[in-house]
């Protein structure tokens, strides 16, 4: 008894001293307990919870070194700068260090001053690494991250298996393992492995109270995420993309919008990454743009928001990856862009797997996809499916979800239909998966359902009003709800749970909720036109008529064609984003700084108003500048003209066609740069030729080059007609 309270003390103070935390937090303090009475420890918390705590506090109270097996050199890096920092000597041994610094760790360690050693799984199991530590004293052994153990696991790291034998070999210590994972079958994998199935688990709730998490469909998604990170400016955060040409892509546009970001993905130099990941966790810059390569075990407290931008690939790494938001306890924005397509295009990815590995991987995709797409409360699903009970209340008390505030029409009245689920479960002796179910529920004479006689059965299309879809929600709907439970041995097949009798036996009413509908979800692992990215979307077509009727006025008093004000795709990108300022206005496709100045102000002016009156909440810092970089050959053909350079020149030196640099002049004088063609047109055309399509363009009612060769008799060519419009429009209308 006093050995505990003097324990007890013990580790208080070192949490105090070291750490300067006054308390432990949740079941820290037992697994420290547990581990240091020489016992094997499982330990299963979700991300954020404090799971390194559990061995970097024993580590350093006992004698010895502590052996910390980690996956990833950042991660270490990271704990290893921490713990340093706190004043507490751990090491990493790994790949990137150089032999003097190899000899210095090993030295340290075996003199006993090393408390904790960070290795990696390669490096553990390299022989003389092995000799050395034998000759150590080592006081246990973590596996952090013990998932990736599991080829279940969503990181599996085939050298982890091998652990298990490689620490049989140094010596004869407890095991810690940890993990965040809460799939029983992962668990079961990890045990298994490290012939830990006697450990003592501890395992708490995965319920993040102050997480919000949300689906969007994936429409105009580039816009939609500089919206929201604007609306958290200032606030860390982070972007998953699943492809490192997205992280990149991503990065950029997010840069060329004014946030501060960066890129990380496994792609990058190892220097290039531990600056960016540096960059963002000493807050120089707010945002990492990352494949799942980044974060793992990464502990930046005040995370504010997770995105995942394309749709992830589990749900177990999902949540995961959302754990990394509002580990401090404080707000944590889930945001999730969501699209069947990227599901399809994931399958397509897994082609070239194994069959087992393909058909798991489906599995996965499958249940991300009903995350998505069902409209019952995310954290119900989320902790379903980590195999958790849920109360009713945690959701609205904590962060809430999407769904929580979902509108009535949502809902329905499923009492009828859930008991017809459960009769036919029951009448097919609870061995069926859902297809076959679904094809008895429906009426479908398909093959097994004769085979089994099952078209004989009384429930056989008595649920044929519903689609195979809506009886694959309200499956689904009755697992989360618990009147279905799946079979543990067969685990494509249902049982009817204890509250599921009771349901048939007096059934009562039920509300379930249909589906959100994401068609019309787009995507963009694939093929990405950013540069359209400003033209996606709706306008508002009442604040569109009112600034073509502003231009018309505009035009007659300026006594010029409409079109020379503003173009028509302007005044729809005006109707869309809401420019209230010369700036924002001047940012406008097609508009520029000189046009802004030159007929701007009523046009903002009138955006300003009509925002005001309809309570808008303006979009103009949501212009998606695009990130595509002609600017070099803009450049230099400016330069060019600056030495009248003829243009066929011009298009040779940058390999173009003529038709594409006069493109490229016409791009760059919409966009606001004069330039002086003069040189060029008076050797091509004559004067009074030049007055013609001049006055032309004058009383046109647009500027259309195919109308205007029609209406000028075909008299001149389509590059003459361009010049000219170019002319025209660098004269009058900047
Ligand atoms: P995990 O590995 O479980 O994802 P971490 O070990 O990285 O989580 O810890 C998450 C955060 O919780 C860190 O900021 C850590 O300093 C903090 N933390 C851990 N234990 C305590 C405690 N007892 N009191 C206060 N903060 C704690
Ligand atoms: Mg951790
Ligand atoms: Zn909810």
């Amino acid at each position: 008894m006093v050995q505990t309270e003097q324990l007890q003390d013990e580790l208080r103070s070192a949490l105090k001293e070291v750490f300067g935390y006054s308390q432990f937090r949740g079941n820290q303090e037992a697994i420290i307990r547990n581990l240091m009475s020489g016992k094997n420890t499982f330990v299963i918390m979700p991300t954020g919870a404090g799971k390194s705590l559990c061995y970097q506090l024993p580590a350093i109270v006992m004698p010895g070194t502590a052996i910390v097996i980690s996956p990833l050199i950042a991660l270490m890096k990271n704990q290893v700068d921490q713990l340093n920092a706190f004043g507490v000597n751990a090491q990493f041994l790994n790949s990137t260090l150089t032999k003097s610094e190899l000899n210095r760790v090993k030295k340290e360690t075996l003199n006993g001053q090393v408390k904790l050693l960070y290795v990696a799984p390669e490096s553990l199991t390299k022989d003389d690494n092995i000799a050395f530590l034998k000759d150590a004293k080592i006081s246990f052994v973590a596996v952090d991250e013990a998932h990736c153990i599991s080829e279940w696991g969503h990181d599996f790291r085939p050298e982890y298996r091998r652990i298990k034998t490689i620490v049989d070999q140094i010596g004869n210590f407890p095991i810690i393992a940890l993990t965040a994972t809460a799939t029983p079958k992962v668990q079961a994998d990890i045990q298994k492995n490290l012939h830990m199935e006697e450990a003592d688990i501890f395992k708490s709730s995965f319920n993040r109270t102050n997480l919000h998490y949300e689906v969007r469909p994936k429409i105009d998604a580039q816009k939609q995420l500089i919206r929201f990170i604007k609306n958290h400016k200032g606030k860390s955060g982070i972007v998953y993309c699943l492809s490192r040409k997205k992280v990149e892509e991503i990065a950029e546009l997010l840069t060329v919008n004014d946030i501060k970001a960066l890129p990380y993905h496994a792609g990058l130099d190892a220097d290039v990454r531990i600056k960016n990941q540096d960059a963002f966790l000493n807050e120089d810059v707010d945002v990492v743009v990352a494949t799942i390569a980044f974060g793992m075990g990464i502990d930046k407290p005040d995370v504010r928001f997770v995105v995942h931008y394309d749709t992830p690939k589990s749900l177990e790494g999902y949540y995961q990856e959302t754990g990394r938001a509002g580990r401090d306890g404080l707000e944590g924005f889930c945001l999730m862009f969501y699209s069947p397509e990227d599901i399809t295009k994931l399958e397509k990815f897994n082609k070239d797997k194994s069959v087992t590995e393909r058909e798991n991987a489906k599995l996965l995709l499958s249940e991300m996809a009903a995350y998505a797409e069902s409209s019952v409360c995310r954290r119900r699903q989320l902790l379903h499916y980590f195999g958790e009970v849920y109360n009713d209340n945690l959701c609205k008390e904590g962060g809430g979800c999407d769904n929580c505030n979902l509108p009535k029409e949502k809902s329905f009245e499923a009492k009828e239909w859930l008991l017809l689920l459960l009769q036919t479960v029951h009448e097919t002796g609870q061995r069926f998966g859902a297809d076959h179910l679904i094809n008895i529920l429906r009426g479908t004479t398909e093959q097994y359902v004769l085979s089994y006689g099952h078209e004989k059965l009384p429930v056989f299309k008595k649920g044929e009003a519903l689609t195979e879809q809506e009886w694959k929600s309200i499956i689904r709907q009755a697992m989360l709800y618990g009147y279905l439970d799946k079979d543990l041995e067969n685990l494509l097949s249902f049982k009817i749970s204890e509250k599921g009798y009771a349901f048939m036996e007096r059934p009562t009413p039920v509300t379930f909720t249909k589906d959100h509908d994401y068609t019309g979800a787009e995507t963009e692992l694939i093929a990405d036109d950013s540069e359209n990215a400003a033209h996606g979307g709706a306008y508002d077509e009442t604040l569109y008529e009112m600034l073509r009727n502003l231009r018309r006025k505009v035009a007659r008093q300026k006594n010029l064609p409409p079109y020379v004000i503003f173009q028509e795709p302007s005044l729809e990108e005006m109707a869309t984003t809401y420019p209230t300022t010369i700036q924002e206005l001047a940012q406008v496709n097609g508009v520029g700084l000189s046009k802004a100045q030159k007929f701007g102000k009523p046009f903002v002016d009138m955006i300003a108003n009509y925002v005001a009156e309809n309570d808008i909440t303006t979009a103009a810092d949501v212009v998606v500048k695009s990130t595509v970089n002609k600017s070099k050959t803009k450049i230099f053909i400016i330069q060019q003209i600056d030495r009248k350079v003829d243009l066929e020149e011009i298009a040779e030196a940058k390999n173009l066609s003529l038709a594409e640099v006069i493109e490229e002049i016409e791009h760059i004088c919409y966009s606001g740069t004069k330039l002086n063609l003069d040189y060029y047109i008076d050797q091509m055309l004559e004067e009074d030729a030049q007055e013609a399509i001049y006055d032309y363009f004058l009383h046109a009612e647009t500027d259309n080059i195919k109308v205007a060769l029609q209406a000028l008799d075909d008299e001149f060519t389509e590059e003459e007609l361009r010049l000219m419009r170019i002319k025209f429009l660098s004269e009058l209308a900047m």
